[in-house]
């Protein structure tokens, strides 16, 4: 089994999942109801087994009032429609950034950075890396504060479309937490959220991830180093703050049949689908 959205980290080697947690997982989802489809992703069909009740927990992607370095490494290679979008959007890009300009101070001409955002795998040389350029290249930090994406921000200032901002951006910076372990001997996804049942086999620890465990966003710990922010009736379910995400991601007939076996098991009811705001379309004001 791998960790499915971990399969392009640059790192390498972040996919394995041990024969332990492989058991876990296995046992896991044969005791659990779950939704069984086909689901494409990143342009394969594979079988998918969807713990569905997780998309009900309560979520908070309150993301303008958090310190967490969620971006603090480039989590997949970049495709090549990111990095065209980024030469396309190079002023913008690098006003967020800085990131071309830091380039051309360490002595690189504009062909030879134009080079490294088609070629480098996570668009700066590794040489570079957690020294001149910390945190992943497309992150900055508006106000000295919270991490943001800076494609993301570009695509909203565009007013570009869910689809098009997912499009632009890697997947697994759209889609995370969402848990995915692909079976490869079965050609089979795995879908889940961390959560107190699953923390035992999730890449992510839940515990520590205040926009998924509203008890952690209350705990006075998370609240003194987090005043503002992640309020407690902010909390919604995982596929009313994700739900345009989920429909262009996973399509818009799973992301029904989730919704519907949510209302049809009385999980949610159809008032909590109401939303200000969804995650995706977020702006700092
Ligand atoms: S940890 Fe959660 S709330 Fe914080 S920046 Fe990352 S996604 Fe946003
Ligand atoms: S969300 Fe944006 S800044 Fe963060 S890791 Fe992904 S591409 Fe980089």
């Amino acid at each position: 089994m791998k960790y499915f959205l971990f399969i392009d980290h640059p790192k390498g080697g972040l996919d394995t999942v041990s024969e332990e947690k492989e058991e876990r997982i296995r046992s896991y989802f044969s005791g659990i109801d779950t939704i069984e489809t086909n689901l494409t992703l990143k342009g394969k069909e594979y079988k998918a087994v969807i713990d569905y009740a997780m998309f009900a927990n309560l979520t908070n992607f309150d993301c303008f009032n958090c310190v967490e370095h969620c971006c603090g490494d480039a989590p997949a290679i970049f495709d090549k429609k990111i990095r065209n979008f980024i030469l396309e959007n190079k002023e913008s890009y690098n006003e967020l950034t800085k990131t071309l300009d830091i380039l051309e101070q360490l002595g690189n001409d504009e062909d030879e950075i134009e080079d490294m955002i088609t070629e480098e795998d996570v668009l700066v040389p590794s040489k570079y890396l957690g020294t001149e350029v910390d945190l992943c290249a497309c992150a900055y930090t508006p106000k000295n504060g919270q991490t943001l994406c800076s494609l993301h921000s570009i695509c909203l200032d565009k007013k570009m479309s869910p689809r098009e901002i997912i499009e632009n951006k890697p997947l697994i910076c759209s889609i995370w937490p969402l848990e995915i372990i692909l079976d490869e001997k079965t050609n089979t996804l795995y879908l889940t959220l961390p959560d107190d049942f699953t923390n035992n086999f999730t890449i992510e620890n839940f515990y520590t991830k205040s926009c998924i465990n509203i008890d952690f966003a209350m705990s006075p710990i998370f609240r003194r180093e987090n005043p503002g922010g992640f309020l407690e009736d902010d909390f919604k379910p995982f596929i009313v703050t994700y739900g345009e995400t989920l429909k262009n991601v996973l399509g818009e007939n799973i992301y029904n049949m989730i919704k519907n076996k949510l209302l049809e098991e009385e999980i949610l009811e159809n008032d909590d689908f109401v939303i200000e705001t969804e995650q995706i379309n977020k702006v700092l004001t």
